[in-house]
């Protein structure tokens, strides 16, 4: 009561939102590619995670390198599939992805949308109206770190996937925080709310 009293006064706060790497942070990664539906397995607790960052306000958004199309290891409809697989399993938790980024080129293509360019996640702010400033990113490896400092963004390692050697790596940016894995990330944000 006090909280809607509270929100009545004040301006209202913008759209929050988190941006969100795929494979090595919702779902387990692979170096031979996820390629298939059934190679699709959410990392245990995400889904959930995901699910509370949404409860508590925030939208949640994909961004996620997807070359394997680029190669031919697999086309656009089972990534569709894929990402089917995915909305079905999140919406079982109660949880919801609101958009899906993915860029499908090789690295020699020289898009602008491959992480660690930063087309997709300015296409996520336009999208959502939202200044990108402090915008929680997660991601597992470098390349999703160095693409959310260069908007601005606040990025944030897991160290699942292939998070353990980006960190073993260590020349992520120097804002970068660090948690285990999305679960204990998105508690994190949840406890500053
Ligand atoms: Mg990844
Ligand atoms: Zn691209």
């Amino acid at each position: 009561m006090v909280q809607l009293a509270s929100e009545a006064v004040t301006p209202k706060r913008a759209i929050r939102l988190v941006i969100l790497d795929r494979d090595g942070v919702i779902n387990r990664d692979s170096d031979q590619f996820i390629k298939s539906p059934d190679e699709w397995r959410p990392i245990p607790g995400s889904l959930e995670a995901i699910a509370r960052l949404n409860h508590a306000g925030f939208r949640v958004v994909v961004a996620t390198n997807q070359s394997g199309i680029g190669r031919g290891l697999f086309e656009m409809a089972t990534l569709n599939a894929i990402h089917e697989k995915m909305h079905k399993a999140l919406a079982l938790v109660g949880g919801r992805v609101d958009a899906l980024f993915y860029c499908p080129h090789t690295a020699d293509a020289m898009c602008e949308c491959r992480k660690p360019r930063t087309a997709m996640l300015n296409e996520i702010g336009v999208r959502f109206g939202v200044d990108l400033d402090g915008v929680p990113c997660v991601g597992d490896s470098l390349r999703d770190l160095m693409a959310a400092d260069a908007v601005g963004a606040q990025p944030i390692l897991v160290l699942t996937g292939k998070g353990e050697k980006t960190l073993r790596e260590g020349e992520f940016p120097r804002n970068t925080v660090i948690f285990p894995d999305l679960a204990f990330a998105a508690s994190a944000l949840l406890a500053g709310d």
